[in-house]
């Protein structure tokens, strides 16, 4: 029976002289399956993502490629025996040899007409087998990209490791240029192991993603899990903006100037901090069954949703500044007075460690 873990990293730890750059790191990627590394700048994504290739020296743990092991227990397959496809942010192809020949180049094993008709049927899939002769200077960035893309799924890897593979190209032609790369790893089956700092792109192309933070991974779950159960206030944010409120626990509830909620685990006196995000603050302005009231400050379209800045008084007075994001076009004016209420499946409670 063929092996259905694609990738197996196992307890990987990563240092560049003091610099622990990745810590105690475990993935497995099943067939098929795209994961997103996802993380702040410096986390350790692009290091991880190296030593899978082999482009990085392993000094600690094991990885398992479609079962077998291609790093560890002091042995190591060099990074062009893995059989690993590489895109990366800068397309990286050879400036020297047009379209075709990028492609052909790792078909080695192929013979000639046997490597230019699956060069050319793959070139075909990305839309771009009109250029074979046409030499990457000569391409725009996505075109190019598309390239890099049939270059790393021609050989029909078992993984494909991309690196911010989008971030070169523009928004129209990021998220066109996203579409067809999931497209086309879900059609071949490739699994992927995609690095990205932007929790949007992780959630449109992972079907799992591991947020990473100082070399950690600090939560591995599918995209809506990881929104609606973030297991602290760094992931919760990182998949968007967020209002948030610190206080003490007092029987196991917290209040905010928005409302009281239970803190389950919490201590009498331990500090919290509630993490609502804005789509849980609706406003309604025919609702009367509110007993919280915000004043508007300013109200924002964003195409499909409106923001609305609000101001929020509390028990002593002070005032809190806070959002709310509603769907389509909601403005209501400067200073006027709106009822708030509350989608509880949106506020978050967690412990502050002292
Ligand atoms: P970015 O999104 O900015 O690319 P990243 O999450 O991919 O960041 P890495 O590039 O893996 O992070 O870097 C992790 C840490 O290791 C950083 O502190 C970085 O400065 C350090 N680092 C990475 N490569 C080297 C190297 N070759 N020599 C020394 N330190 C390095």
């Amino acid at each position: 029976m063929p092996n259905e873990t694609a990738l197996e990293i196992k307890n990987i730890s990563h240092a560049f002289g003091n610099i622990l750059a990745v810590k105690e790191f475990n993935i497995e990627i099943a067939r098929g399956e795209v994961v997103c590394l996802l993380g702040p700048s410096g986390c350790g994504k692009t290091t991880a993502l190296r030593i899978v290739a082999g482009l990085e020296e392993l000094q600690a743990g094991q990885i398992f490629l479609t079962g077998k092991c291609i790093a560890g227990n002091g042995s190591s397959v060099p990074a062009e025996k893995r059989g690993i496809g590489l895109v990366f942010q800068d397309y990286a192809l050879f400036p020297h040899l047009n379209v075709l020949q990028n492609v052909t180049f790792g078909l080695e094993r192929m013979s000639g007409s046997e490597k230019n008709f699956r060069a050319e049927t793959v070139l075909e899939r990305v839309g771009m087998k009109w250029a074979i002769a046409r030499y990457p200077h000569t391409l725009s960035g996505g075109q190019q990209q598309r390239v890099a893309l049939a270059r790393a799924i021609a050989p029909e890897p078992a993984l494909i490791l991309l690196d911010e593979p989008f971030s070169g190209l523009d928004a129209r032609l990021r998220d066109q240029v996203r579409d067809e790369s999931l497209h086309i790893l879900k059609e071949t089956g490739t699994a992927a192991l995609l690095v990205t700092h932007d929790a949007e792109e992780a959630m449109f192309m992972g079907d799992q993603i591991a947020v990473m933070r100082e070399g950690k991974i600090v939560q591995f779950d599918k995209p809506d899990i990881l929104y609606t159960h973030p297991t602290d206030v760094f992931v919760a944010e990182f998949f968007g903006e967020v209002n948030k409120f610190y206080c003490r626990a007092l029987d196991g509830i917290v209040s905010t100037p928005v409302g009281q909620f239970s803190a389950p685990g919490l201590q009498n006196g331990d500090e919290a901090v509630v993490v609502i995000r804005p789509e849980a603050i609706t406003l309604n302005s025919e609702r009367s069954d509110s007993h919280l009231y915000g004043k508007v400050l300013a109200s924002r379209m964003l195409g499909r949703a409106s923001l609305i800045h609000l101001s929020q008084c509390d028990y002593e007075h002070e005032e809190f500044h806070i959002h709310s994001r509603v769907p389509g076009r909601f403005l209501p004016q400067e200073g006027e007075i709106v009822p708030i209420t509350l989608k509880p499946d949106h506020v978050f409670v967690f412990n502050v460690p002292s």
